[in-house]
């Protein structure tokens, strides 16, 4: 990236009310068949304009093409059954009905790799990916062949390497890993969490990315939240060994949260899309609260590195607040490039 402070969002942006029920998490669609396959492309096409319209610089998919961002990955894969359900704990926080995996987890064909190729053909920007990481996939099953974390989690690194091989072969710039169990699970990410991310990111050439976060702003997650204290210092049992890992960049909840800023310094050298932008809320927020949390940021990453972002995905907001928040993070982030080339 050429440009200082490149913009970019963590993940999710909402969907168009044709195609999804709006201001609801992992919501149904509401086309079916071919119908679906156009609908979800016109809405990566809106969502693209959206980002493009708010000057953000690296794009994405918005997501627009799923509805879960860990399920609709793993409905892809042979080896789980989606009939078998069974309720488990969801990262230590709230249960859930989840499939079952009943053998050998594999992935007959790619996922994501036609919506990149979609995506790449209307921009010219740098493009991230997001796929579920490792840790996080196998916190939303059941393992009934396995019957091991470590070696369920080595198996789908195995996996979201094949994957991102070929979301790098069609041009995608950044692939990022969602870990938010990274906040949660702290011996595993260090025994074996990090070892299975950089299995996934084997051999890749294009630049990327790890996203760890508090989670969406629903019910379950600002509820745990209320327990954690004033000061949240989850970042720091997994930053040490992330520092050390060979992953580029770093995505972080920083805006309206209890992170102490400073733990940034863990991973001093990475590259760090600092969230500065609170997506658990439907308050817009002006570009001097977002240069507030840049410049805090910029006392423990140097600017170079710095890369202005949301806490995590938008997808449960309203589009016109999500729209209005892409504006504020461009705008704030425009703030802060005039004071660093003054
Ligand atoms: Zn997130």
């Amino acid at each position: 990236m050429n440009t200082l402070l490149p913009t970019s969002t963590a993940g999710s942006l909402p969907k168009p009310s044709w195609l999804a029920q709006p201001e609801t998490l992992w919501s149904p669609w509401k086309l079916e068949g071919e119908e679906l396959v156009e609908g979800r492309r016109d809405a990566l096409r809106l969502s693209l304009d959206d980002q493009r319209h708010a000057g953000i610089d690296i794009v994405s998919d918005g997501e627009q093409t799923r509805q879960h961002f860990v399920t609709t990955f793993i409905e892809h894969l042979d080896g789980v059954d989606f009939q078998d359900r069974r309720t488990v704990k969801i990262r230590d926080r709230y249960e859930a009905s989840v499939p079952t995996v009943v053998g050998a987890v594999t992935r007959p064909k790619s996922v994501f790799v036609d919506d990149a190729k979609f995506l790449r053909q209307y921009t010219k920007q740098p493009i991230k990916w997001a796929l579920p990481g490792p840790m996080t996939m196998i916190d939303t099953l059941y393992d009934d062949h396995y019957k091991s974390r470590e070696k369920l989690a080595w198996e789908f690194a195995k996996i979201l390497n094949q994957e991102a091989r070929e979301l790098e072969a069609v041009g995608v710039d950044i692939i990022q890993f969602d870990e938010p169990a990274f906040n949660v699970f702290f011996d595993e990410v260090n025994d074996w969490g990090v070892a299975a991310l950089e299995k996934a990111i084997e051999g890749l050439k294009c630049e990327t990315a790890v996203h760890i976060c508090y989670g969406y702003g629903i019910k379950a997650n600002t509820d745990w939240k209320k327990t954690l204290g004033s000061e949240w210092r989850q970042y720091e049992e997994a930053f040490p060994k992330l520092q050390k890992s060979n992953i580029d960049i770093v995505s972080l909840e920083c805006h309206n949260s209890q992170v102490p800023m400073d733990l940034i310094e863990l991973i001093r050298g990475k590259k760090v899309m600092v969230g500065a932008i609170d997506v658990a809320n439907d308050a817009i927020e002006t570009p001097e609260a977002v240069a507030d949390t840049l410049r805090k940021a910029l006392r423990f990453v140097d600017a170079d590195k710095l890369y202005p972002s949301t806490n995590c995905g938008m997808a449960p907001l309203a589009r016109r607040v999500a729209r209005g928040k892409l504006e504020a993070l461009s705008a704030g982030a425009e703030m802060i490039r005039r004071e660093l080339t003054v």
